[in-house]
């Protein structure tokens, strides 16, 4: 099975998640140059801002995880029970590390 479909669309997301990264910090840096009066509206902000970065940080690393597991080739197997997962599962979950029986068994 080749897994370039998979790839390209994940270095996509990874370049999107990493410019949304960006614009996360510039607004960061910007909000605390703002009036000392808003310090306290400034903090609440900085919260909700650190909860996306946060949010969008752990996806750029599964990602990262998921392509250096189709560089390694240990892409596409369970990590449970070592068989394949199927194509369709990776298709619409790029960073399924389980297979379909296991997933559904964890749940
Ligand atoms: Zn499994």
């Amino acid at each position: 099975m080749s897994f370039q479909a998979i790839e390209a669309s994940l270095r996509g997301r990874l370049e999107e998640l990493n410019k949304r990264l960006d614009a996360i910090k510039a607004d960061a840096s910007q909000q605390h140059s703002a009036d000392f009066a808003e310090s306290a509206s400034e903090r609440e902000n900085d919260e909700v801002i650190d909860a996306l970065g946060n949010e969008t940080q752990a996806e750029i690393l599964q990602i990262r995880r998921t392509l250096e597991s189709i560089a390694a080739g240990t892409y596409g197997t369970c990590s449970n029970c070592g068989d394949n997962i199927a194509e369709q599962r990776l298709l619409a979950m790029p960073q399924a590390t389980l297979c379909l029986r296991c997933a559904s068994d964890a749940e």
